[in-house]
C-alpha cells in the first residue's frame, strides 16, 4: 500500500524522537531502581526528579504536585474516587460533570452513583460547550467535586476551564479536568486557570503508551488509589516506569515548545478541511463550535451513510481516520457525545472524526478532499437510508 495519512492522533499519536532519544539510553543503562540506596538507584531518582520539576514547569506547576500514573485513565479514577471519598466522609455526596465525559470519568462516576452517590451532568450544548452559570445553578450545599473535561476527545470543543475554576474555588470545591486532550495542544497554567486536579497522558502528545500523570494542588488531600511502596510520596505504590517517565518529559517539552506556531499550521489545514468539505458535499453537519475547538480536530457527519462504511472506505485509500471515540467504536452504539450534543441516532451514525498534527502535510489534506466526496456519494448511492431521505425531499 502506498503512503499512510495518520489522521487519527486522538486516539493515539506516534512516538516522537523526543520521547525516543529520552527513553532509550535509560532503558540500555539507567535499569536501577530509583528507591535504591545505591549509586545506580541514585542516578534513577535524579532522572526521576529531574523529569517531575519538567512536567511540572509545562503546566505550570510545582514538582511535589505532580504524580505519574499508568495513563489518563488511571488519573481520572484517582482524581474522581479519591476525591468522592474525601466528600463523603465530610457527609458530601454530589459530584458535577458533563454528559460528553470521557468513559474513564463517565464510568467512575456511574460507580459512584451505584454506591450512594448523586451525580448532575451539565448541558454541553449544541456547540459542544458547558455553561458557566448553569455551573453555578447546579452547586448545592453538598458539592464535593466539580469534574469538567478541557477538550472534548471526539469533537475538539474547548471548555471555559479558568471560568469554571473560579466559580469552584469560590465556593470551595475541589475542581479537576481531564485535560488529556489538551495536554501538548494548548497552553495550560493551572495557577491561572485555577484548576486543582489534571490528568493528563503521554501517548497523546508523542510520548508512550502507559505513563501519564495527575496533577494535585498544595493543600488538596488526596487518598491513595493504589496501595504499595512508598513511591510518588506514598501515594501511589509500585516502581516507577522511569523510561516512559523521561519520554513522557522530553516529549511533552517538545510539544510546548513552539506550540503556537505548530496550531497554527494545524488548525488552517483543519479549516481548509472543514470549508471544502462544507462546500463540495451536500448534506453535512460539522459537529462542535468552529471556534473553540483543537487546532486539530474535524468532525463532520455525512447524512444517510454508516461512519464505519466511510472509515474503510478511507482505510483503503491509506487515510486512518475514526468515527466517534477509539473507546466507542466497536460498538454499534451511536456515540454519547454526538447524542450529548442533540444529534439524532441516524444521523449521529454517520459521523467522522479526522484528528490531524504536525506530521500532516498539506498534501495528505489533498489526496483527503480529493477522495472523500466520492466516496461519500458512492455510499449514498448503496444507502436506503439516503433514497428514504430523497424521496421525503421531492
Ligand atoms: C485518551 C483519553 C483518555 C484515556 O487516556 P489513556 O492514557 O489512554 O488511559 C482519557 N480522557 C481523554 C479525554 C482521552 O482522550
Amino acid at each position: 500500500m502506498e503512503k499512510i495519512i495518520y489522521m487519527d492522533n486522538a486516539a493515539t499519536t506516534s512516538t516522537g524522537k523526543a520521547a525516543l532519544d529520552a527513553m532509550i539510553p535509560v532503558l540500555e543503562k539507567d535499569y536501577g531502581n530509583p528507591s535504591s540506596l545505591h549509586q545506580l538507584g541514585q542516578q534513577a531518582a535524579d532522572l526521576l526528579a529531574d523529569a517531575r520539576k519538567r512536567v511540572a514547569a509545562c503546566i505550570g506547576a510545582q514538582p511535589d504536585e505532580i504524580y505519574f500514573t499508568s495513563g489518563g485513565t488511571e488519573s481520572d479514577n484517582w482524581a474522581i474516587t479519591q476525591l468522592a471519598l474525601a466528600g463523603a466522609a465530610k457527609g458530601k455526596k454530589h459530584i458535577i460533570s458533563t454528559a460528553f465525559e470521557h468513559h474513564a470519568v463517565l464510568h467512575t462516576l456511574k460507580r459512584l452513583e451505584k454506591e450512594g452517590f448523586t451525580v448532575t451532568l451539565l448541558d454541553v450544548h449544541q456547540d459542544g460547550i458547558v455553561r458557566v452559570d448553569e455551573l453555578k445553578a447546579a452547586i448545592r450545599p453538598d458539592t464535593c467535586l466539580v469534574t469538567v473535561m478541557y477538550a472534548n476527545n471526539e469533537i475538539g470543543t474547548i471548555q471555559p476551564i479558568a471560568e469554571i475554576g473560579a466559580v469552584c474555588r469560590e465556593h470551595g470545591i475541589p475542581f479537576h479536568t481531564d485535560a488529556v486532550q489538551a495536554v501538548g495542544h494548548l497552553p495550560i497554567d493551572v495557577q491561572k486557570q485555577n484548576i486543582d486536579l489534571l490528568s493528563m497522558s503521554a501517548h497523546k502528545f508523542h510520548g508512550p503508551k502507559g505513563i501519564g500523570a495527575l496533577y494535585c494542588r498544595r493543600g488538596i488531600r488526596l487518598t491513595n488509589f493504589i496501595e504499595g511502596g512508598a513511591q510518588e510520596r506514598n501515594r501511589r505504590g509500585g516502581t516507577e516506569n522511569l523510561p516512559a517517565i523521561c519520554g513522557m518529559a522530553a516529549a511533552l517539552e517538545d510539544a510546548c515548545a513552539g506550540m503556537e506556531e505548530r496550531s497554527k499550521r494545524i488548525a488552517a489545514m483543519r479549516d481548509r478541511i472543514i470549508d471544502e468539505v462544507v462546500q463540495n458535499i451536500p448534506y453535512v453537519r460539522v459537529n462542535g463550535d468552529r471556534q473553540k475547538r483543537l487546532p486539530g480536530n474535524v468532525n463532520i457527519c455525512f447524512e444517510g451513510i454508516e461512519g464505519e462504511s466511510l472509515l474503510l472506505r478511507l482505510d483503503l485509500e491509506g487515510i486512518c481516520a475514526s468515527s466517534g471515540s477509539a473507546c466507542t467504536s466497536g460498538s454499534l452504539d451511536p456515540s454519547h457525545v454526538l447524542l450529548a450534543i442533540g444529534l439524532p441516532k441516524e444521523i449521529a451514525h454517520g459521523s467522522l472524526r479526522l484528528t490531524l498534527d504536525e506530521e500532516n502535510t498539506e498534501e495528505d489534506v489533498d489526496h483527503l478532499l480529493n477522495v472523500l466526496p466520492g466516496i461519500v456519494s458512492g455510499l449514498r448511492e448503496m444507502s436506503p437510508v439516503w433514497e428514504e431521505m430523497m424521496k421525503e425531499n421531492n
